[in-house]
């Protein structure tokens, strides 16, 4: 194993070896809270967060010791045996949700937690002549072959056909296009509450408890993927609790480890006792590397208040981007979100601002073309957020004539 590796290394190793399923020309090497550096040791303040993955920021010492501390004693026993970590992972899980009565499973990953939740509902709904599943437009649930059905969006899907059947697609955040889409055989409604890779889209207030009424007047099962949501991310647990409204079950994986992979599934009292053995497996679910991994997240949340610091400093960084977007209403919209899970919405592509913000040092993402998102860890103080508005603010007074020169060029097409 080499460890001091330049760039152009790296990247010569990658293309020869690794598929190009992305495009990526920076490595990283290191980390540290809410920084990272790359080959060359150039410092950015890392706004990505892995896609909302290190929640606690990198490295954070208190999972790295648990990290460590499982490691030497038990990484992997199967789920042919119990272990200790498991239980108490899932324990912690159910009080942050608040569904009394919840049971939970692990996996690995976001598409597999929902590809889980997908069975459950299929499982739950094969003894009432229930199979469909409604989820939204632009939506996003994974890469698998089911949860890239799921996904409302049709650039997952091509060349990949055929798609498994009984999924139906509704408009987020318009009630009566769900309530159009039941039927007697509909098992479930399966949304996000703040649609991340949609383009940070918060459900409307009434959204979210209008689901709920529809599936309790229907019997059906309602169905949350809080992937990119869940985990402290939006000043909440989970995103749903902004809403005051209970799924059956949800998703969870992205942050859940804060950098390990675990994903799981929290299911409600209609749901917990649904799958029984033999049903549904994973060779890795719930290890004990895994969930001390994960229960340290959970653990330093609460140790550390991040919930409220999630929450201020979402208001200060909320508050920071919409005097920016004020200062340019020619070619910025405004902008989006809850908590530390943020978008900026331009009226023009995102990539050239993202791509400014590198070269300063402010790693963000540009989503659904116009959107630009950040997702800085809950870590996060109020230095890291002054200079990251700063950055921003310099990059559009920067970009601001190329930007109003773009909008006028998508307006005459
Ligand atoms: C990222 C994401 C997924 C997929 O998770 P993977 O771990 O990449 O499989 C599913 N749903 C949502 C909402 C996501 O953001």
């Amino acid at each position: 194993m080499k460890s001091e590796m330049t760039t152009s290394e790296i990247m010569a190793l990658q293309e020869a070896f690794v598929m190009p399923t992305y495009a990526p020309k920076t490595a990283l090497v290191r980390g540290e809270g809410c920084w990272v550096w790359d080959a060359e040791g150039k410092r950015y303040l890392d706004f990505c967060s892995g896609i909302a993955v290190t929640n606690i920021g990198h490295s954070h010492p208190r999972q790295v010791a648990a990290i460590r501390e499982q490691a030497e004693q038990l990484m992997h026993v199967s789920n042919l045996f119990m272990n200790p970590l498991q239980p108490q992972l899932a324990e912690a899980l159910v009080r942050c949700s608040g569904l009394a009565g919840a049971k939970c499973f692990f996996c690995n990953s976001g598409a597999e937690a929902n590809e889980g939740l997908i069975k459950l509902a299929r499982l739950w709904g094969s003894t009432r002549g229930r199979h469909e599943i409604i989820t939204m437009r632009q939506s996003f649930h994974g890469r698998t072959l089911a949860t890239l059905t799921a996904t409302g969006q049709d650039k997952v899907k091509h060349g990949f056909g055929p798609l498994p059947g009984g999924f139906v697609y509704a408009d987020y955040n318009e009630l009566d296009s769900v309530r159009a889409l039941v039927n007697d055989q509909t098992a479930a409604i399966m949304v996000e509450a703040l649609q991340g890779e949609g383009g940070v889209i918060p459900s409307a207030p009434d959204f979210l408890p209008g689901l709920r009424a529809l599936c309790d007047e229907m019997g059906i099962l309602l169905l949350c993927d809080e992937v990119q949501a869940g985990v402290g991310r939006t000043g909440r647990w989970f995103g749903f609790q902004h809403y005051g409204v209970e799924p059956d079950a949800f998703s969870l994986a992205k942050g859940l480890g804060g950098g390990f992979p675990i994903g799981g599934i929290v299911a409600g009292p209609r749901l917990a006792d649904t799958f029984q053995p033999g049903h549904h497996a994973t060779t890795f679910g719930g290890t004990p590397l895994g969930s001390a991994a994960a229960l340290a997240v959970i653990e330093t949340i609460e140790a550390e208040d991040l919930l409220a610091n999630a929450v201020a400093m979402g208001e200060r960084f909320m508050q920071g981007l919409a005097d920016i977007a004020a200062a340019h209403p020619a070619w910025i919209e405004g902008v989006r979100g809850r908590g530390l899970m943020n978008g900026l919405v331009l009226k023009v592509p995102a990539a050239p601002l993202q791509q400014f913000l590198f070269e300063a040092g402010l790693l963000s993402i540009a989503t659904a073309q116009r959107v630009l998102r950040m997702l800085p860890a809950m870590v996060v103080s109020a230095e890291e957020i002054d200079q990251a508005l700063s950055w921003i603010d310099v990059a559009c007074h920067a970009l601001h004539d190329e930007m109003v020169a773009l909008v006028m060029q998508v307006d005459e097409n």
